[in-house]
């Protein structure tokens, strides 16, 4: 066997620990006879399991028991048009415009009412998180709209923005249980697990129980409707049942090294390592304003195309793959999500160290 350090954006690393209880229950699930990919998912044993992958997820992110929890499908694109069908019912919402994601997420809800732009960091290509302590929110909107970690450009709103009391919706997807997070203060989180989680096709929503109702937008399919999923447990449909059964994975792999909280302690110190060689560099160099750097996305530049497509390359046969940058940006990018060693930064850094000895 031979990995290698992976430092993709998602689909991404997942924890070695993982892969192997994965491989181990593979043939047999617990003596059922069968894998996870094979069961019914009305079957008792799929029933412990996502049962299990819920309350697991509960305990690691501390939800409120005011919040229901829904593993879906569909990817965060699905939510994008879940979001404004179920919540949108003044047809307004303000969007604070950091990224392609976040615009994307926009688009859509201007189909189904009015997306105003509350603030935006395209003046200076998305590589800050704008200042949302006094934004124009008016009282008809329903909700305000976030994409807390901006997996293209690699910022994070490290504070959350003054909503005036309206809703906070926050697209969680590259920093999904990264850090603890005060669940209360939102409305409603989502996030494609494929970033920091899982494997690709689940996306999980946390959304509190007043939201979940009938009273959504006329048109909108029942499999959207969050009170349809909610009523089922996730199980209106045929779930991904094997990705909720990695998550699960996940989320016993999570509590058991320290919860959210040692998570984060680690994420700070890897991102820490690269950021401290980055300000110090003459070759490489950061593209995000300090007080917006994401720990999960870590995106950087020599200045010359061709040195930074040789050093994508030599990082590659030095099993550091999967770093050249989002094609919008260019240059290189670091996903340093929650299964990423610190090791594998060290590693980086290193290699950086001797790229720019070689190529100054
Ligand atoms: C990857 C990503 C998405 C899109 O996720 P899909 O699961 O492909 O729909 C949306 N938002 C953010 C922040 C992402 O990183």
């Amino acid at each position: 066997m031979s990995r290698v350090y992976n430092f993709a954006a998602g689909p991404a690393v997942l924890p070695l620990e993982v892969l192997q209880e994965a491989k181990d229950d593979l043939l047999d699930y617990k003596g059922c006879g069968m894998s996870v990919m094979e069961m019914s998912h009305r079957s008792k044993v799929f029933d412990d399991i996502i049962k299990e992958a819920e309350a697991d997820f509960r305990k690691v992110l501390n939800v409120p028991d005011n919040y229901k929890v829904l593993f879906l499908q569909g990817g965060a694109t699905l939510q994008f048009a879940a979001i404004p069908m179920n919540l949108m019912k003044n047809r307004k919402a303000g969007f604070v415009i950091t990224g392609n994601w976040a615009n994307k997420a926009c688009q859509e809800a201007a189909i189904y009412g009015e997306a105003v732009e509350l603030a935006s960091s395209k003046d200076k290509t998305y590589t800050y998180i704008p200042d949302c302590s006094d934004l124009p929110i008016t009282d008809d909107m329903d909700y305000v709209y976030i994409c807390e970690n901006n997996t293209i450009y690699g910022t994070k709103f490290w504070t959350l923005p003054n909503t005036k009391g309206k809703l906070l919706v926050s697209d969680q997807s590259s920093c999904f249980l990264s850090e603890p997070v005060d669940v209360s203060k939102y409305g409603l989180i989502m996030a494609g697990v494929q970033k920091n989680v899982g494997p690709a096709g689940v996306v999980i929503v946390v959304v509190r129980d007043d939201l979940v109702t009938d009273d959504v937008l006329p048109g909108t399919p029942t499999i959207m409707k969050y009170k349809t999923q909610a009523d089922k447990d996730s199980l209106y449909n045929t779930p991904n049942c094997w990705g909720i059964y990695m998550c699960g994975l996940v989320f016993k792999w999570l509590l058991r090294t320290g919860g959210l909280e040692e998570r984060k302690k680690i994420n700070v110190k890897k991102a820490q390592i690269l950021y401290d060689y980055l300000d110090q560099s003459k070759l490489f160099k950061g593209t995000v304003e300090k007080g917006s750097r994401s720990i999960m996305n870590v995106p950087f530049v020599t200045g010359n195309k061709d040195l930074d497509a040789k050093f994508v390359a030599e990082a590659e046969q030095n099993g550091l793959v999967n770093i050249k940058g989002h094609r919008t940006v260019g240059g290189m990018r670091a996903s340093l999500y929650n299964a990423m060693p610190i090791e594998g930064v060290q590693k980086l850094v290193e290699f950086m160290d001797k790229f720019e000895r070689e190529n100054r």
